[in-house]
């Protein structure tokens, strides 16, 4: 398979399973969990790999905030642990905000 290009990260507490990123997704690398969120919704899942980063999901989902694509994600080469979620992420590097890397699994600054 072809490097990725892109990568997303969907935070599965605030979707709300209308499913309409899935439908959007022209490499199909999404699906709804098996599992229910916190609001009872089966929540849009990655599979982990295939995004190309075109933002399809991001600009299709009606709830604001639930969908981060990383464009470029092979680009990302930096990885640090993370000290919310504990994990060793890679480190994106924020377009507008240089100076401000954030951690590609949690979504939260590394600083
Ligand atoms: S950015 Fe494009 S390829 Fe990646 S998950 Fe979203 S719709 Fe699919
Ligand atoms: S479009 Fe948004 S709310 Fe709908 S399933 Fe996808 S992530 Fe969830």
């Amino acid at each position: 398979m072809a490097k990725a290009k892109g990568h997303v990260v969907i935070r599965g507490n605030e979707c709300k399973g209308c499913e309409l990123c899935v439908h959007a997704c022209p490499t199909n690398v999404l699906s709804l969990s098996k599992s229910l969120n916190q609001m009872g919704y089966h929540p849009a899942v990655y599979k982990g790999e295939g995004c190309i980063g075109c933002g399809f999901c991001f600009y299709t989902c009606p709830e604001l905030g639930t969908i981060t694509v990383f464009k470029k994600w092979d680009d990302v080469k930096e990885i640090a642990n993370c000290p919310v979620c504990k994990s060793e992420q890679k480190v994106f590097q924020s377009p507008k905000h240089p100076k401000v890397d954030i951690c590609t699994k949690c979504l939260n600054e590394i600083k």
